[in-house]
């Protein structure tokens, strides 16, 4: 493969493409390596997956009880002048002896003079101390809000774990987004979002991602996209899903199509419909599999007329749209909605998007592809949380979750995509779950569903790019097309899934210049 400026220019053997080098042309032999596309993670929280990188570190195993909670927490507190917030990421307490959930108790001790907020791995809890609480004003009085819940003892007293809307009463955002979605938007100085959205890009670029889709923008991390890029500190391409909460905004500026450049762009709106999948509050027909009180999931918003609405408002005005939907019940609404505005105004070629589309029934995929949507999935949670899949809703669910196979068959353009800060971004992990379909633990997800290496490499290079529309550009390597390539240690295509971990990035090209190269 020869490159010119920013584009691949031709293939050859090499002994061709020697009399078409010129003076500055640097030679890489691949040999024995594998050449491929750069790879494209089509929903991946590029700013919070810095901010993830950078804070304290809650994530199982290292932090596997109460008491590991506990010492990093002290751990922070010697380290921040008092009153300065704690931060931390990617609490599992699932994994806990007995699943037990820390409480604001748990972590008052060691923190008197600090605000807490640590962030579930999964992003729709957090917990809180209650420093925290009292600068925000809330006490047990307080009443659940709207798409959120505190969670609460015996007696009532509320512990300092607000799901999903209830966030945004404890922690300080600096955008209000409602039951638009859950409130991740942490009020953050400018100089820290570019510094979180600098330390991801070098960590994506290390692991062969050179394309990203963030998959929840408001004004808050498009400010912090626009600074990075201006200061050089945006290193890989990135496509804004602004969240629906802006949408009058965005129609108000006139902005109904894809809009921006190579490096930033505006790209589809971002609903959602239901809660997580991982965690246990994604919408199903039936309850969860430990709920003997019914419980079947939760829904963002309170009427799906309005949802549908405004689904159909947006997709009226020319605008591409993704939408957050796990549980079959989430899908029946959500496809009941994108039937009407589809039969209302047709248009071809629309691309809407599911983001995750965890749990479709086998009659729900056949709609998914009547009606033209992209799945945008996840398949890296079914080894890292495998379990938790298992435990909340029973086998037979948790083994069709995220139904690769049935998309390829029904000819459904699937993508496979990280949701970096919740799973890996390592692409070669997301790829290993979908072709393994095993967690971590040795449960088996669903072997029918497996795809086969060469589907999730187009799964992640290909149709990401599809998702987007700039498969002309790239997520392939053909003449013509943006230099971003990825050269990884070994063969990737004849790799046995448990291979893939030896299996190394040794260089990334964005635009032909290298931007990684170990
Ligand atoms: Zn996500």
């Amino acid at each position: 493969m020869l490159v010119t400026g920013d584009r691949i220019h031709c293939f050859g053997k090499s002994r061709d493409l020697k009399d078409k080098i010129a003076g500055e042309t640097r030679v890489v032999d691949c040999e024995n390596r594998s050449l491929l596309p750069g790879f494209i993670d089509a929903h991946n929280h590029v700013t919070l997956l810095g901010a993830s990188l950078r804070a304290s570190k809650f994530h199982y195993p290292a932090v596997a009880c109460i008491e590991d909670v506990v010492s990093v927490v002290k751990t922070a507190a010697a380290e921040k002048a008092p009153g300065e917030w704690i931060r931390g990421w990617g609490l599992d307490y699932g994994k806990f002896p007995g699943a037990k959930a820390p409480t604001r108790w748990d972590i008052d001790a060691v923190s008197p003079d600090h605000p807490v907020c640590i962030v579930h791995y999964t992003g729709h809890y957090v917990l809180v101390n209650t420093k925290a609480l009292e600068l925000a004003g809330i006490d047990d009085s307080v009443s659940d809000p709207k798409g959120g819940r505190f969670i609460r003892d015996e007696a009532g007293r509320i512990t300092g774990l607000a799901q999903d809307a209830a966030q945004q009463m404890v922690v300080p955002t600096s955008v209000r987004v409602g039951h638009h979605g859950p409130d991740i938007g942490y009020d953050t100085p400018i100089d820290e979002l570019v510094e979180d959205i600098a330390c991801a890009s070098s960590a994506l670029l290390e692991k062969g991602v050179t394309a990203v889709v963030d998959p929840q923008v408001t004004t808050r991390e498009m400010k912090g996209l626009i600074e990075a890029r201006e200061r050089g500190r945006l290193g890989v391409r990135t496509v804004a899903m602004y969240l629906s909460n802006h949408l009058d905004a965005q129609l108000e500026m006139g902005i109904t199509g894809a809009f921006g450049n190579d490096m930033l762009a505006i790209g589809p709106v971002k609903f959602y419909c239901d809660g997580a999948i991982v965690g246990g509050s994604a919408a199903f027909t039936e309850a969860l599999n430990n709920r003997d009180d019914g419980y079947s999931g939760s829904l963002y918003w309170e009427d799906a007329q309005i949802l549908k609405e405004t689904l159909a408002r947006t997709h009226a005005s020319g605008l591409q749209f993704g939408i957050h939907t796990q549980g079959d019940r989430a899908h029946d609404i959500m496809l009941e909605g994108v039937d009407a505005l589809l039969s209302e105004h047709p248009r071809e070629d629309h691309r809407h998007r599911i983001e995750h589309c965890g749990y479709p029934r086998p009659d729900q995929v056949k709609k998914i592809a009547a009606c033209g949507m992209l799945p945008i999935t996840q398949p890296g949670q079914l080894r890292e949380a495998g379990d938790n899949l298992v435990d909340n809703y029973g086998e037979a669910r948790a083994t069709r979750i995220y139904p690769l196979r049935e998309f390829l068959d029904n000819d459904i353009p699937a993508v496979i995509s990280s949701d970096a800060f919740v799973q890996s971004h390592d692409p070669l992990d997301t790829i290993r779950g979908a072709v393994e379909r095993i967690s971590i633990t040795g449960k088996d997800m669903g072997k029918d569903q497996r795809i086969t290496m060469e589907e999730a490499v187009r799964c992640h290079t290909h149709n990401a790019a599809l998702s987007f529309f700039r498969e002309e550009e790239i997520g392939s390597l053909e003449p013509g097309m943006l230099a971003d390539v990825v050269l990884l240690s070994g063969d990737l295509l004849s790799a046995a899934p448990e291979d893939l971990e030896e299996l190394r990035v040794t260089m990334t090209m964005l635009g032909g210049e290298i931007a990684y190269e170990a």
